[in-house]
């Protein structure tokens, strides 16, 4: 009897604590699985379906030229990056940033990136990894992934052919232009001046946004014809075309009609229809 009430009483004690074991090693499992899910599969839904086909075609000028793609790997969808705080551009001393009002949670859709205005110290972004190594900001995925979806059902089949880029990267596009020209005959100094005109500084590319995306047409289809899809619709998604014709003194760079710039849909739709360009608009804002 004393026996059997031990036992019993044992068992009592013993049941709970076991459910609970039990529950937590599920918990673990759960998680173990989750996370192998997480990072082993995330082939994104393809925003470029195309095989990379970097490297041909927009010519861009802000940019430097239609760039050497990284290694196309298929990419993993990144975890939160840090666009390395960026190094001070060398030419254009960034001095005179305005102080900013209080930044507001959509502030990061109308950021400034130009000669004059220098992407903010230790700016980072989260990024989300596409196809061919293109990365962007994550928060505008969706818009940008409908907008490619809705192209292609109107026939047109855009491609990413430059996105986010770090401040390392845009040094490389930088000397790669100052040794074509240093090649070509030109002193250092002249190599130097002469990609100053073509290639945005570092840390003054709008591209270290990952806001920023150039698109030409897949296939060697017609880049004019995706322009123009473009330039009509990408409001309706939260872009701009950025660089626009008559624009070139406002902006600092030539008319690029394959550069579009994410700023949220009511901006772009209030500076598609006013025809005013970013740099205008957010001028006539402040008060
Ligand atoms: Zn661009």
């Amino acid at each position: 009897m004393s026996q059997y009430h031990y036992h019993n009483h044992k068992r009592k004690r013993r049941d709970p604590l076991a459910l609970i074991l039990w529950l937590l090693l599920l918990a673990v499992a759960a998680l173990i699985v989750v996370y192998a899910l997480r990072s082993r599969s995330p082939k994104t839904p393809e925003t470029t379906a195309a095989p990379a086909l970097t490297e041909q075609t927009a010519p861009s000028a802000d940019t430097g030229v239609p760039s050497q793609a990284p290694a196309s790997t298929e990419l993993q969808t990144a975890p939160p990056t840090t666009a390395a705080p960026q190094t001070a551009p060398s030419t254009e001393a960034p001095t005179t940033a305005p102080a900013q009002p209080e930044p507001t949670a959509e502030d990061w859709k109308l950021l400034l990136v130009n000669a004059d205005h220098p992407l903010p110290e230790g700016f980072t972004v989260a990024l989300k990894g596409l196809r061919n190594g293109h990365q962007v900001d994550e928060r505008i995925y969706p818009e940008l992934q409908q907008m490619f979806d809705d192209a292609r059902r109107a026939g047109i089949y855009p491609l990413i052919n430059e996105s986010f880029r770090t401040a390392e990267r845009q040094q490389q596009i930088m000397d790669k232009y100052i040794r074509q020209y240093e090649a070509g005959g030109m002193s250092h100094d002249a190599a130097v001046a002469k990609a100053l005109t073509v290639v945005a500084v570092p840390g003054t590319s709008e591209h270290q946004l990952g806001l920023a995306l150039d698109i030409i047409a897949e296939y060697d289809s017609d880049n004019t014809a995706t322009w123009n899809w473009l330039r009509d619709n990408c409001w309706r998604y939260g872009f701009i075309l950025r660089y626009p014709k008559g624009k070139e003194e406002i902006t600092g760079i030539d008319y690029e009609p394959w550069h579009f710039r994410y700023v949220g849909v009511p901006t772009a739709q209030e500076i598609t229809e006013s025809g005013l360009c970013l740099e205008e608009f957010l001028s006539q804002r402040e008060p």
